[in-house]
């Protein structure tokens, strides 16, 4: 299908708001129309240095109302409010013992550009765009694996939830995992955005993110 995208067509380059074409989701993937999306500072990272492959159509913060699933989805039907994330294998022992932030194959799946058989979901007049962290959220619809798509109430604002999908589950990952507050405890989180500025925490390890 043709939808419009903000196409990042090289490093440090601007985006560019182009028509391309999205392949339609395959047996366990949903079409998303995307309602809103975050800007991460990763999305900025990946315009302007090596992270990814270029071109690309970045943005993985999205959320949006699903249009249309494949075949093998069952828990997940058209219409429904979703919040859009990270991609994941689903079976590595990082991933069955709860911890999919740091599922082995999490490079490949995020930042290799492309799906696992070498195809490209994202085509502009032919070539190959990237799709980037599961799912390209700078788009008027992405296609992502239902394992990366939480559904949502639909009485919450969908225009204030893509942040969810990376700064806001960071952020407070890091509060509950690893600063692991005392109940009673107060903490000050300095910075804009989700995920704030970066500070000191002293428990061994380095520099983190509140
Ligand atoms: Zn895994
Ligand atoms: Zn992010």
């Amino acid at each position: 299908m043709k939808i419009k995208a903000a196409v990042t067509p090289g490093q440090g380059k601007d985006f560019i708001i182009e028509e391309i074409d999205l392949a339609a989701p395959k047996t366990n993937e949903v079409l998303v129309k995307i309602v809103a999306t975050g800007v991460c500072h990763t999305d900025a990272v990946a315009r302007d240095a090596d992270i990814a492959p270029l071109p690309a159509v970045l943005g993985h913060e999205g959320s949006g109302i699903i249009e249309e699933v494949g075949e093998g989805v069952t828990r997940l039907k058209k219409g429904d409010h979703v919040v859009l994330s990270f991609a994941h294998c689903g079976h590595c022992e990082n991933y069955l013992t709860g911890h999919p932030t740091v599922c082995e194959t999490f490079n490949d799946l995020n930042f290799w550009g492309m799906n696992d058989d070498y195809s490209h979901r994202l085509l502009k007049d032919g070539k190959p765009l990237s799709t980037f962290i599961g799912q390209s959220s700078f788009g008027t619809f992405a296609v992502a694996h239902e394992r990366n798509v939480v559904k949502v109430d639909k009485d919450v604002d969908l225009a204030l939830l893509g942040p969810f999908g990376c700064g806001i589950q960071t952020g407070a990952g890091t509060v509950l995992n690893s600063i692991k507050p005392e109940f009673g405890s107060t903490i000050a989180i300095y910075g804009a955005g989700a995920v704030g500025s970066w500070f000191k925490y002293d428990n061994g390890s380095k520099n983190s993110r509140p």
